[in-house]
């Protein structure tokens, strides 16, 4: 929300007072996410002070005036806004009675003069004044609220505090942007320690993680008193996040590792096949979860024998029996057969033991490797994964999609 400040005040344009109002003002708007963007100041003449209103109706969405509200004729700011937004004054009972009620207090008559003090437009939002005579007041002009405040510094900052904030406070719609940030592959902790100056919270929102299935996520929530401000906000510390955490990001809010995988195959023009023994066709489903891949996906095997292993893709008899199928060489051999018996660009294996039974001291269960072919060059990783038969199977899935969206972004 962007406002306007305008000091009415022949004292002001011509420097015997110093406009410490608009100063005052701007701080405080600030801190309700008010932006001041444009201080004015114009003297007590009726064409400056219209032509000042319409040029703020213009650029801003909150005008706050100050100034021009004494009982002297020179103070016309309330006459002649209100005749220009075409509201009309008529004695408001409630301003009249505080009138009289602080002339009593300071023991003095309340002239005539003081009369039009409590002159207001029928919708004013009147702003008591605990320290003068000239009460304040917030109009709506087609949706823009218009303040005005006294001159003098003591009446105009407790009516500004006690009132305007407020007003404004209750006014304003709160937005929420929300963006999670999806890593895959670093620890709660170590993201914690990369980013520990961000998390928590931070003046217009908070920085928290969260553990959701294999992923580690970091929720940013920004507040903002549009929905843009909060997306800025919340966009800001995204790219902060962002920056430490690069190399782990999988995606945002509803992002599916799969599809960005894909995503990276049309940007590369690479097909892939699978071959899998211990996720069983686990990793060729989650790929065919994405519609689109078919122009991408070209075969998905299962070789769960050793003979599978051999016969559909090549894997050599002595590797699976000097190594075993569970083993770094035969997940290479694997990747690459079936690469290479498919046609495709790409071979993605798996193999490894996935348990609860199966295990033994050299080959413990959640013991897996994967492997990626790509075309210039093929990649093998060991996981020591824990966990249920599910569980060990399904992060195998999710790291062969990590690494090979690691190896294409
Ligand atoms: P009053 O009832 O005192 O006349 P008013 O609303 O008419 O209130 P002005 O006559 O415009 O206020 O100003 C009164 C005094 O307030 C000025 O002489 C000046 O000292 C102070 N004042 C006015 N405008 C400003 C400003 N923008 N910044 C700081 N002080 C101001
Ligand atoms: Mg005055």
């Amino acid at each position: 929300m962007k406002a306007e400040i305008i000091a009415v005040g022949n004292e002001v344009v011509m420097g015997n007072t110093i406009n410490t109002n608009a100063g005052y003002i701007a701080k405080q708007l600030q801190t309700m996410g008010i932006m001041p963007k444009y201080h004015t100041a114009i003297c007590d003449e009726p064409e400056a002070i219209k032509s000042a209103m319409d040029i703020a109706l213009k650029r801003a969405e909150v005008v706050i005036l100050t100034g021009g509200l004494g009982p002297t004729k020179d103070d016309l700011t309330k006459e002649v806004i209100c005749e220009h937004l075409n509201k009309p004054l008529e004695m408001n009972q409630e301003a009249q009675e505080a009138l009289e009620a602080y002339f009593k207090s300071i023991n003095r008559i309340m002239s005539e003069n003081n009369k039009k003090q409590a002159l207001f437009p029928k919708d004013a939002y009147i702003l008591t004044n605990n320290h003068g005579t000239a009460p304040g007041c917030i109009l709506e002009y087609n949706g823009t609220p218009v303040v005005l405040l006294p001159g003098p510094p003591k009446e105009m900052q407790p009516m500004f505090n006690d009132f305007v904030i407020p007003y404004f406070k209750k006014l304003m719609t709160i937005y929420y942007e929300t963006i999670d940030v999806k890593l895959f592959g670093i620890g709660e902790s170590i993201m914690a320690e990369r980013i520990s100056d961000l998390l928590g919270e931070f003046e217009w929102g908070t920085v928290a993680p969260y553990i959701s299935g294999y992923e580690v996520i970091v929720r940013i929530i920004a507040k903002g008193f549009t929905k843009t401000e909060a997306k800025q906000r919340a966009q800001a510390h995204k790219n902060k996040v962002e920056t430490r955490l690069r190399e782990y990001v999988i995606g945002y809010n509803e992002d599916k590792l799969e599809e960005q995988v894909l995503e990276c195959l049309k940007k590369h023009d690479y097909t892939v096949s699978t071959v899998e023994s211990c996720t069983g066709g686990l990793l060729a489903g989650r790929l065919v979860n994405c519609s689109g891949i078919s122009a991408y996906f070209e075969q998905g095997m299962v070789t769960y024998s050793n003979e599978a292993k051999t016969k559909l893709v090549g894997v050599k008899a002595e590797t699976l029996a000097s190594v075993g199928a569970v083993s770094p060489e035969t997940a290479k051999e694997m990747a690459e057969g079936v690469k290479r018996v498919t046609g495709a660009d790409i071979g993605l294996s798996t193999t490894g033991v996935a348990g609860p039974t199966g295990g033994s001291k050299e080959k413990p269960v959640g013991l897996v490797y994967i492997g990626l072919a790509l075309p210039d060059q093929t990649y093998v990783h060991e996981l020591r994964l824990k966990g249920t038969r599910t569980q060990v199977r399904e992060k195998t899935v999710k790291t062969v999609l990590y690494e090979l969206y690691k190896l294409l972004k």
